[in-house]
This record gives structure tokens, sequence and C-alpha cells, in this order.
């Protein structure tokens, strides 16, 4: 399985990043070697000193396609959880100062700890989701896909004319504003709607 990101997909947190807003989906990937499951802790790396968090929302191909139409590509996902993109942000800044690829700020190994699931059918709109980060208690970033740049449906059909698509593979749909630094000791909670679908701690 592979796991796809879309960077840049909330304008807020595009401009929190002095990026400008895409006029098309930006993606990238991360490997199986990122997942992080069953709530276990997240050990900050020592190759990093400014580990961001970013909450996205998840979903989980559920059949092969390639060129998938947009109008089908709700038929292509079947499962939906919360999930953190974590990033390096000061090797990402460094590989964007230099025109280079962000692999390793994005990368690494255990960089996607991912929730549990719910069923797609379980949401009443896909397309009005609200999802939130708590750290240590305190909600640190909310988003709601009704601010999706690109829509789940759009961001299937335009990767999928680059990429095949396989059952288990993830999208992390990306990030709203207010990400930032973790710290050992944090104590993260991922909310989609008021259900808690993930939790870990920093160590
Ligand atoms: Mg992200």
């Amino acid at each position: 399985m592979k796991i796809i990101c879309i960077g840049r997909n909330y304008a807020e947190h595009a401009k929190e990043m002095k990026s400008e807003v895409p006029t098309e989906p930006v993606f990238f990937m991360k490997p199986e070697t990122a997942l992080v499951r069953d709530n276990m802790p997240f050990y900050l790396p020592d190759f990093s000193n400014d580990m961001h968090h970013e909450v996205e929302l998840v979903v989980r191909i559920s059949k092969t396609g390639k060129n998938i139409d947009e109008q089908y590509a709700h038929k292509y996902y079947d499962e939906i959880s919360v999930g953190i993109d974590f990033t390096a942000r000061d090797l990402q800044m460094e590989c964007k100062k230099k025109g280079l690829p962000w692999e390793k700020a994005k990368a690494f190994d255990n960089s996607a700890p991912i929730g549990k699931f719910i069923s797609k059918k379980s949401v009443a709109d896909t397309n009005a989701i609200n999802f939130h980060l708590d750290i240590n208690g305190k909600t640190v970033q909310k988003g709601n896909t009704k601010d999706l740049l690109f829509s789940f449906d759009k961001i299937i059909a335009y990767v999928s004319k680059y990429v095949t698509l396989k059952t288990g593979d993830l999208i992390y749909t990306g990030t709203p504003e207010g990400v930032g630094q973790v710290k050992v000791g944090d104590k993260l909670t991922c909310y989609l709607e008021n259900e808690n679908l993930l939790q870990f701690e920093i160590k």
C-alpha cells in the first residue's frame, strides 16, 4: 500500500506557510513504514528540532482505479479517519530553499499516525465534515471539509491520472491552519466531529 498526501489544500494553511494557494492539487507520498497504528506513541527523531503536527482527514481507497472520473470518485473510498502528517519543518524549509524534494521532511518512518476508521456511510455529508486536534486538552487546529480547495472526489480523480490507486491506499487530504511544534510529553487527540479516533503521546 501507499500513502498519498495532499499539500496546501486549505487556503488559510497555504497562507500561514506563505505559500501560493494552488490552482491544482499538490501531492507527495509517504512509505508504508510511515504509519503508526493503535495509538502508539510518536518518538521525536533526532534529525529535527522543529517537528510540526498537521491534522488531516484520511480516506481509505476501496478498489483499484486509474483515470477515475470525478463523478465516480466517491465509489473508490469507503472509510474515513483522522491522521497526523508529521513534518520536520526545519528540514522542509531547507529543502524548499534549495528547490529539492520534501521526502526527508515528510516521509520518514512513523511520520503518519493513523486513527480508527469509520464507514463513510456514517458521515452525513463528506463535503461538510468537522475535525479537530487537541493538544493537552486544548484545541489547536480545526477544519471543515467545506473549506477544502480540492474535494475528496477531485483529489481521487486528479491523483489517479498519474498513479494507480489500489485497495488499502490512504490519502491524507490536507491540513487546516494552526500547524505548530510538538514537544515531549504532549498528548494529541484527534476528532472527527465529536468522535475521538486517535490519541497518542509525544516521547
Ligand atoms: Mg499535510
